[in-house]
């Protein structure tokens, strides 16, 4: 009954007494949530999750439902797309305007000895979709400007930042604050590594931490 009450509080006298139930909720355009039905295969992929408090199954399909956009296919985003590939989340945007180089493959386990020579992003879809066929990856060869980075970061829900040089850093750290997007960062140097998280609302973006760059030929990339 409280139900009932809190509807026709918000003007809906209608349907205020789920008389019909749910069909006459539906029929009258009401908004209704369908659940994602996982398949065998997937019952069995993400099984290990489920055994997980803070997974199970319902978080297995908010992460099959989710977007994350990847700034660069390297070092940092090789690993990281991996690992979020194999966890299912549904849709993975990468972005690299590099193409797989021999010298990278030591660390960007992404690509492969026959990917020398081709765009890392084209390497990155084949690489995370067959490890996981469940995965959308939507690829962007170009890099990150002015000019395109909020119109990327506006369709994703989480942004990791895998970049390799600080003036995209800022200009990834300026976009997501302004859109509200959270984002993950990764830094390494030789055998250290650091990730933060930074939340738009919830503490400090990267500016308020490091509100400028190191001068030129201080941090080694
Ligand atoms: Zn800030």
């Amino acid at each position: 009954m409280l139900a009932a009450r809190a509807l026709q509080e918000m003007g809906y006298t209608e349907v205020a007494s789920m008389t019909g139930g749910f069909n006459r909720w539906r029929d009258a355009g009401f908004p209704v949530a369908k659940e994602r039905q996982l398949t065998p295969d997937q019952l069995s992929r993400y099984s290990r999750h489920f055994m997980l408090t803070q997974v199970g199954e319902a978080g297995q399909r908010k992460l099959l439902d989710a977007n994350m956009l990847l700034i660069g296919a390297g070092g940092l985003g090789s690993p990281a797309g991996y690992y979020l590939a194999a966890a299912g989340v549904g849709t993975l945007g990468v972005i690299d305007g590099d193409v797989v180089d021999l010298s990278n493959l030591q660390r960007q386990i992404l690509h492969s000895t026959e990917a020398v020579g081709r765009s890392k992003v084209e390497s990155a879809r084949e690489t995370l979709t067959r490890l996981n066929p469940d995965v959308q990856v939507i690829g962007y060869q170009e890099r990150i400007t002015r000019a395109n980075i909020m119109a990327l970061v506006k369709d994703f829900d989480v942004v990791v930042d895998g970049s390799d040089n600080f003036p995209t850093r800022y200009l990834v750290n300026d976009a997501c604050f302004l859109a509200g997007k959270p984002i993950v960062h990764g830094s390494i140097f030789q055998f250290e590594g650091q990730a933060t998280v930074f939340v738009p609302g919830q503490g400090p973006c990267y500016r308020c931490i490091f509100p400028s760059p190191p001068g030129p030929g201080l941090v080694p990339n």
